[in-house]
Parts: structure tokens; C-alpha cells; sequence
């Protein structure tokens, strides 16, 4: 996979991209990470790449030339046009499905906004894709588009050492992941469940598996909503909501 990512800040994204997982990718071939800094496409004497809105108001617009010629330049030699994705706060919320489906791309295209924002047609006639980190505002698109860009790599086959790993993520499942444990079997007075180190494949499955509903119900209920449960799985956790309330009313917090 290609990435390209358009920002006023490539300095920002040295660190990010030659550690860990992206670095790694990157050695083993499968990943092809670059920065394009936009203020290079500035058509004007001083390189300024934002202007007062109209209409007026506080702060400063990204304007529309730089953007629409760096990235012109970076799709003008492709047969087919990559996905390109503004980062913005008023986009799509990123999620771990957004990542699988990013993961399949052969090229993607990352825009960095900042100040105010941008003009309106750069959102209307240039990107395929609005993605938002969250319901919060950040200062400008590349932490955002470092998030998505590292949960997208770890997807692509091969990047992580372990295929598996990612498979039983929180989220990839549909539910959150269940606990993990390492030695010491007992640090302190707190001991790993026993059954963990029984050595039995299949229990030690069924226990995991029960541990990530009995947790998204806890952490996260709105995932169950959509996630895949057997019947059998169903009733188990309608039975442990109904112990819970019992064990909650006997303590005295309804
Ligand atoms: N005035 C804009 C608004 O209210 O929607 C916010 C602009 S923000 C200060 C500057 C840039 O940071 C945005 O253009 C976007 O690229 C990035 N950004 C900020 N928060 C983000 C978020 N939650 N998700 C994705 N990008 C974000």
C-alpha cells in the first residue's frame, strides 16, 4: 500500500512513520509511506496557503489551489483515482470497519487541514472520504490522520508478526478483547485464573470468549447491539445480567 499524506507540518510525521509497525512495514516492502508538503503548491509570491474567510469572521481558510494542485499531481500518472481523505471534525467517525475497509486500498490520500478549516469545494469536489478522530477538536489534521494511518497499516497482511493478533482486537470481533495475563502466575496476592494455566485449548476458549461479552456489556453495552452472538451466548449473558442486578440489590445500590 501507498500513502501519501498532504500537510503543512511533514516534520510532524518523521518520528510516527520510521517506528514501530509503520517502520517495519515499510522495511519488509509492504508499505509506502510519503509526506507532501501543500505550501509547496502555493501559487503566490509569500507561499500562502490560507486567506480570511468570506463573509468574514474569525480565522484563517485553507484555500483551494495548493490542495487541489498537490494532489493533481500526486493521481495525474494513475489509471484509477486513490481514495482521498479530508481529516475533519465533521466527518465520519473513524472506526475499526473503517480501518478494514482503508486496509484493502492499494493508495491512499490523507489531507491535514488547519486553522479554521477549509473551502467548502475542496470537501465538495476533490475528497472521497471525511474522517473524524472523535467528537473533539484538535489543532490540526496530522494526529488524526497519523491514527487512522497506523490503524489501517497493522491491517495490511504481513505488517504485524502475528497474523492472529489483530483478529481478536477489541472491536475486530464486534466486542472488546478479553484480559490478558503473563507471568508471574501470582504477583503479589493476585493470581492468574486458574484456568488460564490449566493447559485445556478449549476451556481456556470458552472462558476468553465469555470474559469479552461479560466486558463489552460492562464497558461498552452499544457494541452488543450489532455484534454476533449465538443463542446459547445470549441467554448466558441475559443470566449473568440477572445475577449482577441480584448481587448489586443485596448490596444496597439498586
Ligand atoms: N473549525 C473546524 C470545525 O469546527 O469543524 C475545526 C478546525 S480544526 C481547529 C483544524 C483541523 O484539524 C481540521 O481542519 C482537521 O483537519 C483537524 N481536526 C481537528 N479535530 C479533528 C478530529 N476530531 N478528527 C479529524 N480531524 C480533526
Amino acid at each position: 500500500m501507498k500513502i501519501d499524506v498532504l500537510t503543512l507540518f511533514p516534520e510532524m510525521f518523521e518520528g510516527v512513520f520510521s517506528s514501530s509497525i509503520l517502520g517495519k512495514a515499510q522495511e519488509k516492502g509492504l508499505l509506502q509511506l510519503g509526506t507532501v508538503n501543500f505550501r509547496d503548491y502555493a501559487n503566490n509570491k509569500h507561499n500562502t496557503v490560507d486567506d480570511y474567510p468570506y463573509g468574514g469572521g474569525g480565522g484563517m481558510v485553507l484555500k483551494p489551489e495548493p490542495i487541489f494542485t498537490a494532489v493533481e499531481e500526486l493521481t495525474s500518472v494513475l489509471e484509477q483515482r486513490p481514495r482521498i481523505i479530508l481529516m475533519c471534525p465533521q466527518g465520519e467517525p473513524f472506526t475499526q470497519r473503517k480501518a478494514e475497509e482503508l486496509s484493502r486500498e492499494k493508495h491512499l490520500i490523507f489531507i491535514c487541514g488547519h486553522y479554521e478549516g477549509y473551502d467548502e469545494r475542496i470537501r465538495e469536489h476533490l475528497v472521497t472520504d471525511e474522517l473524524s478522530i472523535g467528537d473533539y477538536v484538535l489543532t490540526g489534521g496530522e494526529l488524526p490522520a497519523m491514527v487512522v494511518i497506523d490503524s489501517v497499516a497493522r491491517l495490511i497482511p504481513g505488517v504485524l508478526g502475528n497474523e492472529t493478533s489483530a483478529v481478536t482486537d477489541s472491536f475486530s470481533t464486534g466486542l472488546l478483547e478479553y484480559p490478558h495475563y503473563t507471568r508471574p502466575a501470582k504477583f503479589r496476592d493476585w493470581e492468574v485464573p486458574d484456568i488460564l494455566i490449566s493447559g485445556h485449548h478449549g476451556n481456556i476458549k470458552d472462558w476468553r470468549r465469555k470474559q469479552s461479552l461479560l466486558r463489552t456489556w460492562k464497558k461498552r453495552p452499544d457494541l452488543l447491539e450489532h455484534a454476533v452472538l449465538t443463542e446459547e451466548e445470549r441467554r448466558w449473558l441475559e443470566e449473568q445480567k440477572a445475577k449482577e442486578a441480584v448481587r448489586q440489590r443485596s448490596e444496597g445500590h439498586e
